[in-house]
């Protein structure tokens, strides 16, 4: 029926060839998808939503009437892999940016995040990462005007933290990363995404 078996990357902006790119090569063109309407949900076991300009993106959920069929489906199960402005776009709450246009989150993710808040650091930097549960190398992650989580709710399980903060969560079929996996050349995420989403 419909996309089982298949896995899509919401295609509205930002990072999307990458994503596609890595679930092809780890699936197959056949079980990867664009998913730029309600219609390709159908089905869909789970949905990559990529790195971005997550205001703009939030705009295009509306646009596209995506917004409430990507919280339905999420909610009956369908696995989501959120990334930076992605993972904005999925938190409980943002905190309002000084000055700035925020997006209105899903709320499908017990988290609180502040956009671009590792103003210490360069605003893009790679960092090895030790992931719980990830066997052999640390995971050489990029953040790109990254948000920080500055609150997890009780049922969030936190699987990687840098500079004091929660860089990798989990709440259930619900994944949140502040970085770009897609761009490490290192696809053990998306492999364990995948995996856990009875796709691998
Ligand atoms: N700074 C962006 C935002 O707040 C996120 C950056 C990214 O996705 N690389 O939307």
């Amino acid at each position: 029926m419909g996309n089982a078996r298949t896995a899509g990357v919401l295609a509205l902006q930002g990072d999307v060839p990458e994503h596609l790119g890595v679930l092809r090569r780890l699936l197959g063109s056949d079980r990867a998808i664009l998913v730029d309407s309600p219609k390709n949900l159908e089905g869909l076991q789970a949905l990559v939503l990529p790195g971005g300009e997550s205001t703009t993106l939030s705009e295009l959920l509306d646009a596209t009437d995506l917004r409430n069929p990507i919280k339905a489906r999420a909610r009956q199960g369908m696995s989501i892999l959120a990334t930076c402005a992605g993972l904005i776009l999925i938190a409980q709450r943002v905190e309002r940016s000084p000055g700035g246009r925020d997006p209105v989150p899903m709320r499908l993710l017990d988290v609180t995040v502040r956009r671009n808040d590792y103003g210490r650091q360069p605003e893009s930097f790679e960092t090895p990462l030790e992931i719980d549960g990830m066997e052999g190398r640390a995971f050489e992650a990029s953040f790109i005007r990254a948000p920080r989580i500055t609150r997890t709710g009780k049922s969030v399980e936190i699987l990687a933290r840098f500079d004091g903060a929660p860089v990798l969560v989990r709440q259930a079929n619900v994944w949140g990363l502040t970085f770009h996996p897609e761009l490490s050349g290192d696809d053990r995420l998306h492999r364990s995404f995948l995996r856990s989403a009875g796709l691998l």
